[in-house]
């Protein structure tokens, strides 16, 4: 590729509403514009690299023996009313109406679309199991669009459904995905540590994040530097032993004049927020509930949600509040029993320890509180609901944990049966009966990982792209004006480019300044310089963008540059075979 004849639209300056180095990159290298809101179009130089990321992901999809699909974009209400899902999707799903008033919308996943595609072909035992993916484009309405295309409005997304008669069967593709992910991120580069996205089930691994460990991450990981467990934090099962409170004295009520906060109560009694008892009022789904945790942490709102089982959860209003006689900035675990409130309390609280609890009435406080002498520890139910934080110790294996944050990439989830119920897809057994199928499904973001390779691969002259993703594996950066020097270099070009090498030739009538900056800033793998040196002397000099190294090579025919180039390009494959090997 002549560069003169491509379309290379670099710019020096910041973009102004880029924030992360991937948005910046990506639009200073001519890789992708904005066109509105979340929504980027790709120019040719930016479509290389999404192509070549597509085409890593199909290779291991094939290997792994899932089968390539294309279903339209465009969805039913219809099947998204059959799961349910019309209405649970709320905001976040595009929604449209065709001229026969008919309600569709931009599928954000193809769960529904799937499950009515292949319904009808599997029959019998012997269809399964199967898996199923396309890489397409799919909307979602987010609320917060940002750092570029990392969340986007529009976006290709590879998502597999499997099939299952048993667990049995869905497990092994499970995993087969699971290192599928792994091979799949290691070639193109990404170092991504799978973590634990299912509560409770701390054995089995029923949903997995794939996470690159980056400062812009929106996830929090925990990772426990002794036994390599990780999970999100969202999900990470919160354990830790405060020391005991020894009661010093007996429980009786204090003044805390207008101290509401935990700090506030903490500060003006002189204690740890530890010491104290945080009360969090709740209403969910029509109902109420009132969780006590130790001061110092934060309810985790998931797990709360996910032992209620409920789908909304608010704060109490003030009548509600009143209703139940809970003063704000006073609740405690005095509070006189209510059937229509339920009080849990949180694992990490000590029930013979001493606390200070809200009083449940105005600027009052309780020292010296034991929780054993109000609520009946054999009826009230005490489960895990803080956050956890760095610091508590591992699920697994004690030792504290690291807290990272996190771009996850990948997402490979035990769905079970909840579609193969809501269209009901059964197949028949080897005894001739129906039988339930279980579904698996995997998911990986194509242009979230081109953003988050150049979020791990830049320095402050711009991107280095691993080798097999690079737009081009080659840079060559011609210095001549004169045409016979131009046509000299071009023998040796148009040499690289019958050998078969991907290869684009700066050839734009541009300073030479001008041109090492942009294939610096673009990132291509190698560069080769042919100037005066080579025009008078035959000395070519090849660059190794990441490091910056440079060498020079004497040009006498083009095995001395191909030799060269072999090597440096086997080299760079190799560096990236070697992650794959070790998955
Ligand atoms: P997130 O928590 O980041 O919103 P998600 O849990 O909604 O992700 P999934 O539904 O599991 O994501 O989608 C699979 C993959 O698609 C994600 O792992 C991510 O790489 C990618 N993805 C999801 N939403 C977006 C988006 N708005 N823009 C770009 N990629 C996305
Ligand atoms: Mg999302």
């Amino acid at each position: 590729m002549k560069a003169s004849k491509y379309l290379i639209p670099t710019t020096k300056d910041d973009p102004q509403d880029a924030v992360v180095a991937s948005h910046k990159l990506m639009l200073r290298a001519g890789l992708v514009r904005k066109s509105s809101s979340g929504l980027y179009s790709y120019l040719p130089l930016g479509l290389r690299i999404l192509k070549k990321i597509e085409n890593i992901v199909r290779e291991e999809m094939d290997l792994s023996g899932a089968l390539e699909f294309q279903l339209p974009i465009l969805t039913p209400a219809e099947i998204w009313k059959e799961s349910g899902r019309w209405d649970k999707m709320g905001k976040e799903m595009f929604r449209i109406k065709d001229r026969h008033d008919v309600e569709n919308c931009l599928g954000p996943t193809h769960e529904e679309s799937f499950c009515t595609l292949v319904k009808p072909m599997l029959k019998s035992y012997k269809d399964l199991p199967i898996n199923v993916y396309q890489i397409h484009t799919k909307f979602r309405d987010e609320i917060r669009p940002r750092f570029g295309v990392i969340r986007s409005r529009e976006f290709t997304m590879k998502d597999a459904y499997s099939f299952h008669l048993d667990e049995d069967s869905l497990d092994k593709t499970y995993q087969t995905m699971r290192k599928t992910y792994r091979r799949i991120f290691s070639r193109m580069g990404l170092e991504t540590i799978p973590v634990q996205a299912d509560s409770g089930n701390m054995g089995g691994s029923a949903s997995e994040e794939f996470m690159v460990v980056s400062p812009i991450g929106e996830e929090t990981l925990t990772i426990c530097p002794s036994c390599n467990y990780s999970g999100n934090i969202e999900k990470t099962p919160t354990s830790f032993l405060y020391p005991k409170h020894i009661p010093s004295g007996k429980e009786e009520p204090v003044a805390t004049p207008n101290q509401k906060t935990i700090d506030e109560v903490a500060n003006f009694l002189g204690i740890e927020a530890s010491q104290t008892i945080k009360a969090v009022a709740l209403s969910y789904d029509g109902k109420y509930v009132l969780v006590f945790l130790p001061g110092d942490r934060e309810l985790n709102e998931n797990k709360l949600k996910n032992y209620l089982v409920a789908n909304e959860l608010r704060p109490m209003g003030n009548s509600e509040l009143q209703k139940f006689g809970l003063v704000p900035g006073f609740i405690g675990p005095s509070i006189k029993p209510q059937s229509d409130l339920l009080v849990l309390v949180d694992t990490l609280l000590d029930w013979e320890s001493a606390y200070v609890a809200g009083g449940n009435a105005v600027d009052v406080h309780i020292k010296n509180l034991q929780l054993k002498n109000h609520l009946d520890p054999n009826t009230t139910t005490s489960i895990d609901l803080t956050q956890a934080r760095a610091g508590d110790q591992c699920p697994n294996c004690q030792a504290p944990l690291k807290a990272e944050k996190g771009i996850e990439v990948g997402h490979i989830f035990k769905l079970g049966q909840k579609y193969s119920k809501a269209f009901d897809i059964n197949v028949l057994n080897d005894k001739g009966k129906a039988n339930l199928t279980t579904m698996g499904c995997y998911g990986i973001g194509v242009n979230r990982c081109m953003a988050t390779v150049i979020e791990q691969s830049n320095d402050e002259k711009g991107i280095f792209w691993p080798i097999s993703i690079a737009p081009f594996e080659i840079c060559l950066v011609s210095i001549a004006k004169a045409p016979e020097d131009q046509a000299k270099i071009e023998a040796v070009y148009t040499e690289l480019k019958k050998k078969g090498y991907d290869i684009i030739w700066d050839d734009r009538d541009l300073g030479p300044g001008f041109k090492f900056k942009d294939s610096e800033l673009i990132g291509y793998p190698i560069r080769i310089t042919m100037g005066k040196g080579f025009l008078e002397k035959g000395e070519i000099t090849v660059l190794d963008r990441k490091s910056m190294l440079e060498e020079t090579i004497r040009f006498q025919d083009i095995g001395d540059l191909t030799s060269v180039l072999d090597k440096k390009i086997s080299e760079l494959k190799a560096d990236l075979e070697r992650r794959v090997a070790a998955v």
